[in-house]
């Protein structure tokens, strides 16, 4: 690959719809944010990201932004685990997100990637690993990501990685170094033929999936692993959460162990790119008659008409930004 077709990728069709970025304070155009081989972010995997849904909705003319503050909290609470200094407050950046893509104007489903990495040393910092002495690039991009994708169902292995454990990674932090342990996994689930990975924490009960959150249906009951199984506190975990206590369904967050996977009714992934998945079939077994079921159905269903702003109920969720010609 030339360096023009690397260059040329990165520029690529998807941005081309969204051609600014959110960089340093300001909105500037997409190509015009260039960094170093050097930055430490890269060099170290010392970053943190968020992963935001806006949906279209062409009736209002309007993006509807999912959790925009819940997303910008968690982006916050990572960045100080990381000592990063975000130069801008939550408020600031959930500005600058309708900001941006009031700016793009793009009429589509949209993504949005907040992401915060160690930049370069501050004068009489030594080269090095390190957290402290070294200033912060935080950045906000956007590309299209039309949803809806996976819903047949998908085929997941589990996967040999073990999730890293708190004591030396916390999941709970969106941590760019982190997601190679994740790539491992994915690699791993789809050179065997699967779509995806579930993986097991280091006590060898379940954790997540490659970038998405676990639920078993069982018994009329949905069943999560807790926050302490080294998951990320997934904010669309917590929407389904939400979802059944006005179902009036039973969520049981505890301990799963691998071998309920394949006892299961139902299983469903949940994540903000993924929205609500049905898993079909776990290790070459089916899940339930290996169809997407009723419990996963339902809540897709709810979840869909939140997102799409067609629950009022549920308008909360929502940052709606509207497009003017
Ligand atoms: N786990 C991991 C490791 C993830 O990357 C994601 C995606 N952010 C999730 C779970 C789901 O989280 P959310 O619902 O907040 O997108």
């Amino acid at each position: 690959m030339t360096a023009q077709e690397v260059t040329e990728g990165l520029r690529g069709p998807a941005f081309a719809a969204t051609p600014w970025t959110y960089h340093q304070g300001h909105v500037v155009a997409y190509d015009s944010v260039g960094f170093t081989v050097a930055t430490q972010g890269l060099n170290y995997g010392t970053g943190v990201f968020e992963g935001i849904r806006a949906y279209w909705d062409p009736r209002a003319h309007s993006l509807h932004v999912v959790k925009l503050r819940e997303h910008l909290e968690r982006f916050a609470a990572s960045a100080r685990l990381l000592h990063l200094d975000l130069g801008a407050t939550v408020a600031e950046l959930s500005d600058a997100s309708t900001e941006l893509l009031v700016r793009n104007g793009y009429r589509g489903d949209t993504y949005l990637r907040p992401i915060a990495h160690t930049l370069q040393f501050l004068p009489g910092t030594a080269f090095g690993v390190r957290l402290r002495g070294i200033s912060t690039a935080t950045s906000i991009y956007a590309l299209p990501m039309p949803a809806g994708i996976g819903i047949e169902g998908v085929r997941c292995l589990v996967s040999s990685w073990r999730r890293v454990p708190d004591e030396s990674l916390p999941a709970r932090a969106k941590i760019t170094g982190s997601y190679a342990n994740l790539a491992l996994a994915v690699d791993e689930a789809t050179s065997a033929g699967c779509d995806d990975a579930i993986l097991l924490n280091t006590k060898g009960t379940v954790a997540e999936a490659s970038t998405a959150n676990v639920f078993l249906a069982r018994d009329g009951q949905l069943i999560t692993p807790h926050l302490g199984a080294d998951i990320l506190a997934g904010i669309t975990r917590g929407c389904v959460i939400e979802l059944a206590a006005t179902e009036g369904d039973t969520v049981v967050e505890r301990e799963v162990p691998r071998s309920e996977l394949y006892s299961a009714d139902e299983i469903f992934l949940t994540g903000t790119g993924c929205e609500l998945v049905p898993v079909i079939a776990i290790d070459g077994r089916s899940v339930g008659d290996g169809s997407v079921g009723p419990v996963t159905r339902r809540y897709l269903q709810r979840y869909r008409d939140a997102v799409h702003g067609r629950d009022d109920s549920l308008a909360g969720w929502l940052t709606t930004v509207r497009l003017t010609d």
